[in-house]
């Protein structure tokens, strides 16, 4: 029978973070203050191999996951990291793909491809450099990560996805920007709410920009109809353009929370499993991975597959539905960069 959780819920998609390092500083998901120079950050001992990243992805498979995105801090700074999505694509019947903040795609886009990537999607928060520094307190031109949207079409990794996240007065003047430069595009532009991850972005319900004013806001300009969803869980409702040429979407994480459809699994980059990215609470598989006991393969499989659906099946997290601005300040939280955004 289906591994579902509490809410009738299947476990569909699988987020794996492979570092939790990042050469952005995001001022929403890893603000500079918090993670510099002193922040310690795991070392290579504490990361999961590749293999040992495989075989946990293997173990989810069997329960169920039919989607694997690689993410991180930022996947692309993991040295070799064409290695571990080689492993993962020899995986069958799963989609495969990554988002990355598009600063080494120039260089990598195709080896990614070779590798069996299938997609991408591009994470850019504007398009002018001022704006775009204020967003992700990095030295890092606009141009290049256009160009590593560019590199990752061309190298067949499409859609390309372009994520924006709004930020209300810091951003939110780039969002008819963007959605122009991508209009007539292949790619595909999503605008997400700014949701209150961590604790460490001092989130405020005033911050968010909610996705009915950031669609009102794009139709202004460029006319827009809702399009149904594809399917049950879809995160991002999507909209089309009534001149025929694309579509964008939202999500609306903080707005209209998704919750009851939610079938998203998550490991952080030192193996722990968390059902829910507003989450404290993860749990060890890495334990399992390198527990002497446990000898090949096939038994080190089993006793994963065991330990998924023993913590699927109790689980009952829909932080976001419950979410209030008093609960948003009182829940303990981990940080998104660290348990796979
Ligand atoms: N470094 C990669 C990147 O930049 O895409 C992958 C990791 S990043 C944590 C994944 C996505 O989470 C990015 O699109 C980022 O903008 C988004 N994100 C991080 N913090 C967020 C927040 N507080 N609210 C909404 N989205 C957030």
């Amino acid at each position: 029978m289906a591994l579902t959780d509490t809410l009738g819920r299947p476990i569909r998609d699988l987020r794996i973070s492979v570092t939790d390092r990042c050469n952005f500083r995001c001022v929403y998901c890893m603000p500079k203050e918090v993670f510099g120079r002193d922040y310690r950050f795991l070392d290579r001992r504490e990361l999961l191999t590749f293999e040992e990243s495989e075989r946990l992805a293997r173990g989810f498979v069997r329960q169920g996951v039919q989607k694997i995105r690689l993410t991180g801090g930022e996947p692309l700074v993991r040295r070799d990291i064409e290695r571990l999505i080689e492993l993962l694509a020899a995986i069958d019947d799963v989609d495969l793909t990554l988002t990355t903040n598009g600063s080494l795609l120039p260089q990598k886009a195709q080896a990614l491809h070779d590798a069996g990537l299938k997609r991408v999607t591009v994470s850019l928060d504007s398009l002018d450099d001022e704006v775009f520094r204020a967003m992700n307190d990095a030295d890092f031109p606009v141009a290049r990560v256009l160009e590593g949207i560019e590199a990752a079409a061309a190298a067949g990794l499409e859609p390309v996805k372009v994520n924006m996240v709004v930020k209300r007065g810091v951003n939110e003047d780039s969002v008819v920007a963007m959605a122009r430069h991508f209009h007539g595009s292949r790619h595909i532009m999503r605008f997400i709410e700014y949701m209150d991850v961590g604790h460490t972005n001092g989130w405020r319900m005033d911050d968010v920009v909610p996705a009915e004013e950031l669609v009102a806001r794009v139709d202004e300009e460029l006319p827009l109809e809702e399009v149904p969803p594809r399917y049950r869980g879809e995160v991002a409702t999507r909209y089309r353009y009534r001149d025929g040429s694309g579509e964008i979407g939202l999500i609306a994480s903080v707005t209209r929370p998704f919750c009851g459809d939610c079938t998203r699994a998550r490991i952080s980059a030192e193996g722990r499993f968390y059902t829910c990215l507003f989450t404290a609470e993860g749990h060890d598989l890495r334990a399992i991975l390198r527990d002497p006991a446990l000898t090949g393969d096939a038994a080190i499989e089993e006793a994963l597959a065991a330990r998924i659906a023993a913590i699927w099946r109790v689980r009952d997290d829909r932080y976001s539905d419950l979410r209030t601005e008093a609960t948003s300040s009182v829940l303990p939280r981990i940080e998104m960069f660290a348990m796979s955004g």
